[in-house]
């Protein structure tokens, strides 16, 4: 295919990165295969030489994978990316890969609880250090630079309660020192925030929420300049196969072409589901980046295009109320997920943020009445009626 470079992300989430065999498929091809057959044994040798850029196996590039690559790139502006199998493996090989012992890492401490296991549990017992702040204040990140900090670790807005990190001023950080600032997109979708416009050197996605979008399948992509990803992720992502299955990056190739309208309809629901919790009388404080009254609200509108599709909101009955009204609902469904079309309410003291210490939680305002919704298609009205039911009585 000739360059889609010019053209608009949603043009290019349809076309960008397509490869057609030799049958002219319209829908991108899924070459489930392992491996691939060489025209003789100088081929072969010459494809390990580099001097032939054909595929080799399956855990270093595949077809579709790639296509789905270059889809991203495009969307995102990036040189080059790696599928992996889930958005941890991308976020683990996006540190790891760059890291060794005596490095240090300075991250935000409001992290996706896995992310937040690797910065603190697991670095350290490879020799890296690590330090976390709590971002809403540069000055944080500042105060806690080593003469060895490497890298610079936030995801903005933050899971559960959408704290949002000032992205262009750690960036800004990194590189007076020389350090490399990785985010991880996530809650904000590849549409609402540009992290590389906002001089992020790494972005990372689980591609498993709103790039699937639909509840099938995980995987995660790691973007960066070509540079950067020849010299640290390029072997190690060959030699310890982080790779994303080629049946999953079909099925992440299709997430994309619908991704901007999903991700409307999501961030259109939020907006109004946001409305209409802020004004309840059982509910105490509404989270959501898309508010005037988001605490933070003027770092959200200078690095976020909307306000995405993720709601926190806090209810004045704690667990009890959280509990009850989760169980009342009928349309918005109970689970851990998030970016689906289907609506999903999640408790996270007792389910994703249950593993935090009591005190931990408190620092991040995860409180016993806390939920965060995750916005689906559906119509907004079923929305606010289901929550309104749910609520009523509380
Ligand atoms: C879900 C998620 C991850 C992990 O992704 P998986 O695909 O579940 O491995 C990492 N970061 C954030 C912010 C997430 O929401």
């Amino acid at each position: 295919m000739t360059s889609t470079r010019h053209l608009r992300p949603a043009t290019q989430l349809v076309h960008g990165g397509t490869s057609r065999s030799g049958f002219g498929e319209t829908s991108e091809a899924i070459f489930l295969t392992q491996g691939f057959v060489y025209d003789s044994a100088e081929a072969a040798e010459a494809r390990f030489k580099g001097e032939d850029p054909g595929f080799i196996y399956s855990r270093y590039a595949n077809p579709t994978n790639d296509m789905f690559e270059k889809r991203m790139c495009a969307m995102e502006g990036a040189e080059d990316a790696r599928a992996t199998a889930s958005g941890m493996a991308a976020i683990s090989a996006a540190l790891l890969c760059q890291l060794k012992a005596g490095d240090h890492v300075v991250s935000a401490r409001a992290l996706f609880g896995s992310c937040r296991w690797v910065v603190e549990t697991l670095l350290p017992r490879y020799g890296v250090e690590s330090t976390l702040v709590d971002g809403r204040d540069l000055t944080n990140f500042e105060a806690a630079i080593r003469p060895n900090t490497k890298v610079f670790f936030l995801e903005s807005p933050t899971n559960p309660t959408l704290e949002v990190v000032d992205i262009a001023g750690v960036a800004k950080l990194a590189n007076q020192i020389g350090a490399k600032l990785v985010v991880d997109n996530v809650f904000a979708t590849p549409l609402m925030q540009k992290p590389f416009e906002l001089g992020a050197h790494i972005v990372a996605y689980s591609a498993t929420k709103h790039i699937d979008g639909q509840g099938r399948c995980l995987g995660g992509v790691i973007l960066s300049d070509k540079d950067w990803i020849d010299e640290n992720l390029h072997d190690y992502f060959r030699h310890t196969g982080p790779s994303l299955s080629p049946f999953n990056a079909w099925t992440l190739l299709k997430g994309l072409e619908t991704l901007p309208l999903r991700v409307r309809q999501q961030t259109e629901n939020a907006t109004k589901v946001a409305d209409f919790l802020a004004d309840h009388p059982a509910i105490t404080r509404v989270i959501y980046p898309g508010r005037a009254d988001h605490p933070q609200a003027e770092i959200c509108a200078r690095q976020m295009k909307g306000g995405s599709t993720l709601v926190a909101l806090e209810l004045k009955g704690g667990k009890p109320a959280a509990f009850a009204m989760q169980n009342k609902l009928e349309v918005i469904k109970l689970s851990n997920n998030l970016g689906d079309t289907k609506s999903l309410i999640t408790h996270p003291a007792t389910t994703t943020h249950k593993n935090l210490a009591e005190e931990a939680r408190a620092e991040l305002g995860i409180g016993p009445g806390v939920l965060r919704l995750s916005m689906g298609i559906e119509d907004a009205d079923d929305l606010i009626e289901d929550l309104d039911h749910a609520l009523s009585g509380l």
